[in-house]
């Protein structure tokens, strides 16, 4: 058999990785090295040369973009669709799981998924009618907890709170919160996981059908993957199942969310006899881009080290701007993408990479302003807008009417008399009988439990639901278009946000419709257990739809999402101490985890590197004067082209600074990059430390009055 389609373009430890017959291999390697490439061609190896079946086949990853990359590239290897392969993230493949055996899951047939923003909502209810006072006990880090929890693999049933009070009141919340989804029937992003582990944990013959369906799994970024998921990779590599992970220590960026990057030293010991294979040869980026990424990243201690190396030019050098303001700094970046085109290139080319999704909206109003196509991944998507939030209330009520969350949502929205008070009687009731709001308010109708009027209005918003679920069995984007014309969304906004707003909405509602009429249902023997309106709601809260359509515009999108993808031209914007490293990291004196992430995006380049930061910013509504980022200290000045000259102006850290010095006296420690405040000089940052005990000094930048060394002992600084 011909094997030069899937051999010839590789190198030699590549090819020995494609063709490994171990059980168990690992490819560490470092960014650009071919690692997602040699998974696919492995792929295509098993499939074409091993004759395994498609169906056999499992692979993993962890966005959306990522597997539908993954997944064409795989397609147009084997020059045929993939077939029963199941390529896609763990979200997706526990969520067909938990679809699949949805009874032994003990889920509700129509369960649905909650976003992180209906997430908090339901926490927040939950916490008012717990009676907790939101100042001291904030609802998002009540939803941290839970997600920490679950990320762990514990249900609140689990959890030893005998000691601490607060985590006692916290566990209280999740106690309630796990009562209230299960009644609601739906499940948050973390629950998808735990709940399919805990299906094929306690499912013998269930557990035993996947190890028998996928022999082969491979996983893609395996250094992202947290306890949980790795528990359920464990969980579904049985005696006979080949495992193949590809990953780079330097690249672990989820440690926040509790990725762990000891699996990797746990991978050799949990699968004995594992094959190793390191790959050193970077292809996709110039010489000058390499460079800037191994300088940097070799700032870390805690790091397996490997070196990449590469065969092309070095290149241009990485520009640097230096912007007055955000606003400058997108014009920069526009005019530079316009240039780009100009010159033969393409828009699709170009990628905004920054910290936090918040800045993207100056790129986008400046890309508006010149006509410039664009594509904004992640942030505020179109599913998350509030109308479209609204409208998918009202159609998840009509396929499960239980959802507590969206009965909340919409119960009195647009405004039909049924206030504050009625609904809180209702919930009252519900949690204390134990049933959903939705049979609540059937039996408060069925015996009049309100006054008369209360109970007109709410006999009213049942038959509104229900003579919207009459239309299910229409076309979905007939019964989108029924359902959001019944709700009376439309004429809502536009009264209350006149007429040019609620024009917009409107459009945005009908676009719903359209997404509907474009959604591409594949009932798959084993998607038994979904209808079509079940199968789209999924897709959208998963952000799984659309993922493939790559029309000719600039894409924005946060560093987090932007791993394991490359583009020609790469924008890596608002490098400023606070903003990038982000200021609870530098709060946490845990930098290591941001310069990896400065690492994965300076490694997404392949041939130009623009980076920049704005000498002031506004954000949440202040205008406040910056500190470059320390990360920009660790490129070597060779590699730059200071576009405006200005890198000498702040360029003054003292020869031979210790990026991970850090000074004990006696009663603070201060961390290089640390945010600190003093009574006379203000905000500043702290730029290099020496000496000990009480003489020990510190050098910190202040924002008013610029370098000062101070004497620890005596300076009273304050960490922020
Ligand atoms: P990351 O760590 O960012 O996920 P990676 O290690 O997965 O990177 P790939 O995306 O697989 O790297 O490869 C980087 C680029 O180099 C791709 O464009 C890929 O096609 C190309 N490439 C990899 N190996 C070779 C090779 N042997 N010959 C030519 N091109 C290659
Ligand atoms: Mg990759």
């Amino acid at each position: 058999m011909d094997v030069s389609h899937i051999l010839d373009e590789l190198n030699e430890n590549q090819r020995e990785a494609v063709t490994a017959s171990s059980k168990y291999v690992l490819v560490l390697a470092g960014a650009g090295s071919g690692k997602t490439r040699v998974l696919v061609h492995r792929i295509a190896w098993l499939v074409d040369v091993e004759q395994v079946a498609s169906y056999g086949i499992m692979a993993v990853t962890f966005t959306n973009k990522a597997a539908a990359e993954m997944r064409s590239r795989i397609e147009a290897l084997l020059g045929r669709p993939a077939g029963g392969m199941w390529v896609s993230t763990f979200h997706s493949l526990a969520h067909r799981m938990l679809r699949r055996y949805y009874e032994e899951a003990k889920l509700d047939k129509n369960f649905q998924i909650i976003d992180s923003d209906d997430q908090l909502r339901l926490v927040k209810r939950i916490m008012k009618s717990l009676e907790l006072d939101p100042k001291q006990w904030p609802p998002r880090q009540a939803v941290w907890f839970i997600n920490e929890q679950k990320d762990a693999g514990l249900r609140s049933q689990h959890i030893d709170d005998s000691n601490n009070y607060q985590t006692q009141i916290l566990n209280k919340v999740y106690a309630e919160y796990e009562v209230i989804c299960q009644r609601s029937a739906v499940v948050d992003f973390a629950e998808l996981l735990l709940r399919s582990l805990e299906l094929i944990r306690d499912n013998p013959s269930i557990q035993d059908h996947y190890q028998q369906r996928f022999k082969y799994i491979l996983v893609d970024e395996f250094q992202d993957t947290n306890e949980l998921q790795y528990a359920w990779l464990r969980l579904l590599t049985g005696k006979q199942t080949t495992l193949f992970a590809v990953g780079d220590d330097d690249q672990s960026i989820y440690g926040w969310r509790g990725a762990k990057i000891e699996n990797i030293q746990d991978f050799s010991r949990d699968f004995p006899n594992s094959q190793l294979v390191k790959l050193q040869q970077n292809y996709r980026s110039t010489g000058n881009i390499l460079k800037a990424a191994n300088a940097l990243i070799e700032q870390n201690q805690s790091r397996l080290g490997k070196e990449l190396w590469t065969k092309d030019d070095d290149g241009e050098l990485i520009k640097l701007f230096t912007a007055f303001n955000e606003v400058d700094e997108a014009d920069f970046v526009i005019s530079h993408i316009q240039k780009w085109v100009k010159n033969k290139g393409k828009y699709s080319d170009a990628t905004i990479l920054y910290r936090s999704n918040a800045q993207s909206r100056v790129f986008e109003s400046n890309c508006i302003e010149q006509n410039i196509p664009y594509r904004v991944y992640g942030g505020l998507r179109f599913y998350e807008r509030a109308e479209i939030k609204d409208a998918l209330c009202y159609i998840r009520l009509t396929a499960n009417p239980n959802d507590d969350s969206s009965l909340e949502r919409v119960i009195n929205h647009p405004p039909r008399g049924l206030g504050q008070k009625t609904v809180s009687v209702i919930r009252e009731y519900a949690r204390d009988n134990e049933i959903s709001m939705w049979h609540a308010c059937q039996q408060f109708i069925k015996g009049k439990v309100l006054n008369n009027r209360a109970t007109g209005l709410l006999a009213h918003f049942i038959a509104l639901i229900e003579a919207m679920a009459i239309s299910r069995e229409d076309r979905l984007q007939d019964h989108f278009a029924n359902a959001i014309k019944r709700s009376g969304l439309k004429a809502h906004y536009t009264k209350k946000e006149g007429r040019d707003k609620g024009q917009g909405r409107s459009e945005n509602l009908d676009e719903l419709v359209n997404a509907a009429s474009e959604f591409n249902y594949q009932p798959e023997s084993e998607h038994r257990n979904f209808n079509e309106l079940t199968a789209f709601l999924s897709t959208t809260a998963l952000d799984a739809g659309n993922t493939n359509k790559t029309n000719d515009c600039v894409q924005m999108m946060s560093i987090h999402s932007a791993k394991g993808l490359e583009f020609p031209l790469v924008f890596i914007t608002g490098l400023e101490q606070g903003l990038f490293p982000h200021q609870n990291s530098i709060a946490e004196g845990n930098l290591e985890e941001e310069r990896r992430l400065c690492y994965v995006a300076i490694t997404r380049a392949c041939q130009q590197l623009c980076i920049s930061y704005a000498e002031q910013r506004q954000l949440f509504g202040q205008t406040k004067p910056t500190i470059p980022s320390i990360f920009l200290n660790e490129i070597p000045s060779e590699l730059i082209d200071d576009m405006r000259g200005h890198r000498q102006r702040w360029n003054v850290t003292p020869p031979g600074m210790k990026q991970k010095s850090r000074v004990d006296t006696n009663a603070t420690v201060f961390a290089i990059g640390q945010l600190v405040t003093h009574n006379k000089f203000g905000e500043g940052v702290v730029i290099n430390t020496e000496g000990s005990g009480k003489s020990a000094r510190i050098n910190v930048n202040f924002y008013q009055s610029g370098y000062k060394w101070l004497i620890i002992h005596y300076a009273n600084l304050r960490a922020l």
